[in-house]
């Protein structure tokens, strides 16, 4: 990258994201990703998750070593703190309105944590945030959702 030109915002495809996610995760975890694991937990061949990460690793979001697995560079690793930062505060968001069922927020976050733009983001993390200060205004903003079903 050149000179003294701002940094780019990060290019990344759904796919990527969530691999560099699952990865810190399991970095987390276990402390340590594996092809294999990765393989299990996003339910994809071993063969597909190795193309991936070499992928990444070719764009400098992961450093990958065939016999010993792989960790995430710096920018790799601010993807996907974003991506979970995302995850949870859209989780959060889902509740606080009201929406119960758990399987149909993790769907939706799944979807939006990708597609969110920076700009709605903040302004739902925001809302999120007051709500959660503001029990009174949460309960009727929830009974608004339940009672719209
Ligand atoms: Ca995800």
């Amino acid at each position: 990258m050149a000179g003294s030109a701002p940094t780019p915002r990060l290019r990344t495809t759904v796919a990527a994201e969530d691999y560099l996610e699952k990865i810190e995760q399991l970095i987390s975890r276990k402390g340590y990703a594996r092809v294999v694991d990765i393989a299990a937990e996003l339910k994809i061949s071993q063969a597909s998750v190795t193309a991936m990460v070499q992928k990444l690793d070719g764009e400098g979001f992961v450093k990958y070593e065939k016999y010993r697995g792989m960790v995430l560079t710096s920018t790799g690793l601010e993807v996907a703190r974003r991506i979970a930062h995302r995850h949870q505060l859209l989780t959060d968001f889902l509740g606080v309105i009201g929406v119960g069922d758990e399987k149909i927020i993790y769907d939706d976050v799944e979807g939006m944590e990708h597609h969110i733009s920076p700009e709605t983001f903040r302004a739902i993390e925001a809302l999120t945030r007051y709500l959660e200060k503001n029990p009174g205004v949460m309960t009727k903003v929830s009974a608004a959702a339940k009672s719209a079903k």
